[in-house]
């Protein structure tokens, strides 16, 4: 499976999904995450061609499945690093983020969890996040 690279079709924004119908959709991105290997962090519908709100991070050893997340809350300090995206291989644009954030979202078990995080997955995250609001690391050029 070909990761999606078509900018037309990554500035579509995703819909919410139950999450019955998300499993088979969590399910590919853990599969073809797993074949990208350490390089992939994390991966989200509209990257596979499925745009609903499904994300799967693995972040430093932490496996995170996030169903129609809502960001409830930015912490004030804000840090800025280079990031990359998998849709963008080889390219690296200088993002300022909040470095904390709480979300709201449903797991991979179908409970609701709200939950802050900070560091490298908070900005995992909201790259994600970004992608299912059609936002792209180009857009912050
Ligand atoms: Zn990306």
């Amino acid at each position: 499976m070909e990761i999606n690279k078509n900018v037309k079709s990554l500035k579509n924004k995703s819909k919410k999904i139950k999450f019955e119908d998300a499993k088979a959709i969590i399910h590919e991105l853990q599969r073809v995450l797993s074949h990208i290997g350490k390089r992939g962090l994390a991966l989200c519908g509209p990257q596979i061609n499925e745009h609903h709100c499904v994300i799967f991070i693995n972040c430093m050893g932490k496996k995170v499945t996030m169903v129609n997340p809502v960001i409830l809350n930015y912490g004030k300090e804000k840090i800025k690093y280079p990031e990359g995206c998998l849709s963008f291989p080889g390219k690296f644009i200088e993002i300022t983020r909040p470095d904390k954030i709480t979300v709201e979202y449903i797991d991979y078990k179908g409970d609701e969890i709200k939950d802050t995080f900070t560091g490298l997955i908070s900005r995992v995250i909201q790259h994600e996040i970004d992608h299912l609001d059609g936002k792209l690391i180009i857009d912050h050029e």
